[in-house]
């Protein structure tokens, strides 16, 4: 049996991307007062990728994002009012409602009768608790990590401080760059929701697949059986 099932939460568990895809419509609309290029406007995402490594992930970096791109766009012409609109945008997106995927619930219900569950998301401290809370889904998880990044380096951190053996140990993710790839290079064991909308940056090759430890579902209430016809392939008891 695995000890561990661990989930990641933003288009896990609950609906993410769509926010961004949103926040990024009201950017494209504020900024189509100014005489911008439409080449430099499709640069969002190269803004937003270029900045992770100063302010991480999340919603905070996501506006300081825009805002500078709006500066650097407009020539340093950007309005202050439209400044205030991003800035009314971040905190509409901070306390947005947060809306669990159908299933998800029934399934933590019935996993967390057998299993000791872990939730590894990454973003804004305070953002993701509150997210978490919102979603009514806390109680099912007995460890919850925030993370600045999902790293090998930050996995083998959060198993070693749990005393956790990476072979009984299962990441459920949307996301190969976060949940998967450096899920695999420890030695765990993954199943990625492939069906789930997922930011391009999320998006990274799989290299080296590692059959025997990775699965695919393409909907979260699919990952128990996942989880049993792994226990009965590999004989894990
Ligand atoms: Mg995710």
């Amino acid at each position: 049996m695995f000890d561990w099932i661990a989930f990641d939460a933003d288009d896990t568990l609950w609906k993410n991307e769509e926010t961004y895809l949103q926040g990024r419509e009201v950017f494209l609309q504020i900024l189509a007062d100014y005489d911008i290029e439409q080449d430099d406007l499709d640069r969002v995402d190269e803004f937003e990728v270029e900045n992770i490594q100063y302010y991480g992930y999340g919603v905070m970096s996501f506006v300081l994002s825009m805002i500078e791109m709006a500066i650097e766009l407009t020539g340093e012409k950007i309005h202050p009012g439209d400044i205030r609109k991003l800035l009314d945008l971040a905190k509409a997106m901070l306390t947005a409602e947060v809306e669990v995927f159908d299933g998800v619930r029934q399934l933590l219900e019935k996993i967390s009768k057998e299993y000791s569950l872990m939730l590894i998301t990454k973003g804004d401290l305070f953002h993701q608790r509150r997210k978490l809370e919102a979603s009514k889904l806390a109680d099912f998880f007995q460890v919850v990590e925030v993370v600045s990044d999902k790293t090998p380096e930050v996995y083998h951190e959060i198993l070693e401080r749990h005393q956790i053996d990476p072979h009984r140990f299962i990441m459920v993710g949307n996301s190969l760059r976060s949940d998967i790839v450096p899920v695999l290079k420890l030695g765990a064991w993954v199943i990625y929701l492939s069906d789930h909308l997922t930011w391009s940056h999320e998006d990274d090759p799989l290299a080296e697949i590692i059959q025997d430890r990775y699965r695919e579902v393409k909907e979260i209430s699919q990952v128990l059986s996942v989880v049993k016809t792994l226990e009965k392939l590999t004989g894990i008891a």
